[in-house]
């Protein structure tokens, strides 16, 4: 699928979130180009005037860095207004900064990211600042960043990898990078004692044992999440004759058994 890009200008950079244990949203990239099919993110159309299909076109905010370093410059100096909230104060109490969430409706390492390196950027920044950060992606790309990741006081990175099955992660994640890869990053970056976690969420059709024993060495701890914008995907499922994973019993049979390998090796 050919990519429309458009270089932009944000009006800010942190956003405060509403996600529990997350203070702020920090997104480099306006849409996504792994244009995942179940991805919730969508709604961004709205907001950015953007009619073409997810996935079709990322805006770059290339002023991010520089709006970042402002924004929190202002916060040191105490002129900006910080909701505190219970996990921030905590981690401000000792030492560390307020979680920043890399990223909540983008893949900070979506394959722009290679020529962009806004997502570097950004942590060059919190670094500085000493911000607690958490990093979700699907992107081996990550590993370009570990010098960095390695110096944060509090930092951890979660892949996302929703089934082990290849053929079902060209079907639902057409454009993001192959399983194996994202389970060698997550390998690389545990062996380098980085904090680490794979979200397993939306559950696709997949062996939830064999995935399990792929990921379960690698990882501190984990999430999984069903699949909760079904209407966005049903057809996909019916096309392909996926349809019995659409049941709540698949996920919770799926989610039992990845629950069991994990808490085994935790
Ligand atoms: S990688 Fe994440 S943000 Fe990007 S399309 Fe997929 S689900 Fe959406």
């Amino acid at each position: 699928m050919s990519i429309i890009i458009r270089e932009i200008l944000a009006k800010s950079a942190l956003t405060p979130s509403r996600i529990e244990g997350i203070d702020f949203a920090l997104n480099p990239y306006t849409g996504c180009a792994h244009g995942c099919r179940y991805c919730y993110a969508d709604f961004m159309k709205r907001f950015s005037n953007h009619n073409e299909p997810w996935g079709s076109f990322v805006d770059v905010k290339v002023n991010i860095p520089q709006l970042l370093e402002k924004e929190l410059q202002r916060r040191k100096y105490g002129t900006m207004n910080f909701a505190d909230l219970e996990q921030g104060a905590w981690r401000m109490e000792h030492g560390l900064g307020k979680l920043v969430s890399l990223s909540t409706v983008t893949d900070p390492y979506q394959p722009l990211e290679r020529k962009y390196q806004l997502t570097r950027r950004c942590l060059e920044i919190l670094l500085r600042y000493q911000m607690s950060v958490s990093i979700l992606t699907k992107s081996p790309l990550v590993l370009r960043d570990v010098d960095l990741i390695k110096q944060f006081k509090n930092i951890d990175v979660g892949m996302t990898i929703t089934t082990d099955r290849e053929e079902i992660r060209k079907i639902f994640e057409p454009c993001a990078p192959p399983i194996q890869a994202r389970i060698d990053a997550l390998k690389q970056l545990h062996q380098q004692g980085i904090k680490t976690w794979v979200f397993v969420g939306p559950i696709l059709p997949m062996d939830p044992n064999q995935l399990g024993n792929l990921v379960k060495d690698f990882i501190h701890y984990y999430y999984i999440d069903l699949m909760n914008y079904i209407a966005k995907s049903r057809t996909i499922y019916y096309q392909y004759q996926l349809q019995d994973a659409l049941r709540p019993a698949y996920f919770e049979q799926c989610k039992a058994v990845l629950e069991n390998i994990f808490n085994d090796g935790l």
